[in-house]
This record gives C-alpha cells, sequence and structure tokens, in this order.
C-alpha cells in the first residue's frame, strides 16, 4: 500500500501560463493518490485564475515576480505540509524546501529525454519515486454559468459553423509566427467563421479585415470561450503559448505552430485527439529541446539561420495549417 499524504504543496514558478498548465497533471494526480488530502498551489498570477473551482485543490497562494523563494519560505510556515513537489528550481528554492525536512521532489528536470513531454516526465519521475500511478492530460475546471457565457460570448461573433480561433500572440519574437494575414485570408475565403484573440503583440489590421476578434475577458472567460469553441467541433491555432495550451486543456482541438521549442517535448497533440503539432525546421542544429533558455536565438529571437527572424516558425506554411485546421 503506497504511502498516503495529507497536507500537499505544489509549487510551480517557472513564471509562464504554460507552465503552470503543463504542471496540472502534477497536481491531479497527487489528488487522486491521496483522496481528501489538503492540495495547495504556490504559482504566479494570472495563472492562478485556472485553479479556481478546481476540486482537486484546496486553495491557491501566489507569489510576487521577484519574491518566489520567500514565497516559498512564507508558505512552508503557514501550513506543515507532509509532502511538497516542486517544479520550479531557481533561487535555492529546492534547498528552502528540503531543508525543511518533510518528503519533497524537488528536481522534475533530471535527465530529460528530448522526445519526452515535459507533463509526462513530470509524472514518470513522480512514478518512480511512488508518488503517483497514472498521467492523464491537463485539464481546467470551468463551472457551468462559465460555460454559458463562453458560448454566449463566441455566438455573438460566430452565430454558426465551427469556428477557427487563431492566437497570434506569442509572447516572446522567437515564437511569432509570420503567416497570420495569409492564414486569416484564407480561412475567410473558405466562408468558416474565423476569430482573433488579443494578446502580445496585438494583432494587425489583417485581424479586422478578416476575422472577428472575441471580446476581450480575463483567462477563465477565455478558457470558456476555447470550451465553447470545442463543443462546436472548432480549432484553435497558435505557437507554443500558453493561452494554447488553455485551449488544449478545456478540451479544444488544437493546432500548434512549434518553432524555437520542440514539439516531441512541449507538444499539445495527446493520443486520441486530433490535436496537431507542426514543427518548423525539425533539423535545426542550434535547437536545444531540453535547454530551451540556452539556445541561441531563444530571449531576442535572433536565429543565425536568418536575418529576418525565426526561420523554424516562417518555415511552417499556410497550406499546412490549413490542412491541419481541416477547412
Ligand atoms: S536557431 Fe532559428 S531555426 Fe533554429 S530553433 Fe532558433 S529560431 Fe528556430
Amino acid at each position: 500500500m503506497p504511502e498516503r499524504y495529507r497536507r500537499i504543496l505544489v509549487v510551480d514558478l517557472l513564471g509562464g501560463l504554460g507552465d503552470l498548465v503543463m504542471a496540472l497533471p502534477v497536481v491531479h494526480a497527487l489528488a487522486r493518490r491521496n483522496p481528501g488530502a489538503a492540495l495547495r498551489v504556490l504559482t504566479h498570477a494570472p495563472g492562478d485564475a485556472l485553479l479556481r473551482h478546481d476540486p482537486a485543490v484546496t486553495g491557491v497562494r501566489t507569489a510576487e515576480k521577484g519574491r518566489e523563494r520567500a514565497a516559498v519560505a512564507a508558505e512552508l510556515d503557514r501550513h506543515p505540509y507532509d509532502l511538497v513537489v516542486s517544479t520550479t528550481r531557481y533561487d535555492d528554492i529546492p534547498a528552502e524546501i528540503e531543508g525543511r525536512g518533510m518528503r519533497c521532489v524537488t528536481d522534475l528536470w533530471r535527465g530529460p529525454p528530448p522526445d519526452e513531454p515535459v507533463s509526462r516526465r513530470y509524472l514518470r519521475i513522480l512514478r518512480d519515486e511512488g508518488l503517483v500511478d497514472g498521467y492523464l492530460p491537463p485539464q481546467v475546471q470551468l463551472t457551468p454559468d462559465e460555460r454559458a457565457r463562453g458560448a454566449a460570448a463566441l455566438a455573438e461573433h460566430a452565430p454558426r459553423g465551427r469556428p477557427v480561433v487563431l492566437v497570434p500572440g506569442a509572447g516572446m519574437a522567437v515564437k511569432h509566427w509570420p503567416h497570420w494575414p495569409a492564414l486569416a485570408r484564407a480561412v475567410a475565403a473558405r466562408g468558416e467563421p474565423a476569430l482573433v484573440v488579443a494578446g502580445d503583440p496585438a494583432p494587425g489590421p489583417w485581424a479586422d479585415a478578416h476575422a472577428h476578434r472575441l471580446p476581450s475577458t480575463d483567462l477563465r472567460g477565455l478558457a470558456a470561450s476555447f470550451a465553447a469553441v470545442a463543443e462546436r467541433g472548432g480549432v484553435v491555432v497558435g505557437p507554443d503559448t500558453g493561452p494554447v495550451r488553455v485551449a488544449a486543456a478545456v478540451g479544444a482541438r488544437t493546432v500548434g505552430i512549434f518553432g524555437p521549442t520542440a514539439a516531441t517535448r512541449y507538444g499539445l497533440a495527446e493520443p486520441g485527439t486530433r490535436a496537431v503539432d507542426l514543427q518548423g525546421l525539425p533539423g535545426c542544429p542550434h535547437r536545444r529541446p531540453t535547454a530551451i533558455t540556452e539556445q541561441v536565438c531563444w530571449w531576442e529571437a535572433r536565429c543565425p539561420l536568418s536575418p529576418d527572424g525565426p526561420a523554424c516558425m516562417a518555415d511552417v506554411g499556410v497550406a499546412a495549417v490549413l490542412e491541419a485546421v481541416g477547412v
């Protein structure tokens, strides 16, 4: 009989919304193994909102950017945890946890194979530690009211048909896909309702010409709109970003455009789904699937293969995306 834990803390302070989504299988697997446990999560805003209404989670606390280790220490002072699992290793956070003496796993990044998806790797390590059983993909829980509001918001701009939602905001220049205007034109030309999600950077004038904008909303509102897309058989298209991961986590079919990150590690296509991951320039010698932040192109989007921007993103053509979308 495996040991059970009563007070569990999951620390995910990697900083990205997508990082938190990739950590959700850890949260849910620990909850399944330890029914009735008080399970709390320490993460950043605004991702914490994704855990609201999650029956597996007792409480969520957020850390200020730049004060993460202090937040970990404060949380460990606040509750007498008997198990702590952390995805996060910077700023001596593992030492802060390990010094408290409870059972803990603080290195979920040890020896990652280049072809094992991050979430599955987390679970494999925890299973080897005897702490969890099987893997289930990331899931975000929405209330019936949220789902109804999401459906209404979607219907306002796409009253019929299978919506194709474009998520051009890349968050980082190295993930910018240069073909959004051409894709929007092609989707609109085929008569499918095309919608665009505002992001960073904001979509250009092409968006207004060829796609309705989804009304601005908070993260849970966006997740609810994606859930409505799923219910109507639509698809969400975007690069390797948090919002596209949220779409997959509420059941929407996704077409992921992967450039600097390896789809083998960061892909969204779970077995048994119709999600598609498209990898640009799969043979790029500069890509480091298990150490993306050390890639020459990562922080400044300076691609040694092209003066015009990330060659791998440009390499994913509109025709391939359209085929994957299936319009
Ligand atoms: S070096 Fe260029 S082509 Fe290679 S992963 Fe980075 S941006 Fe993509």
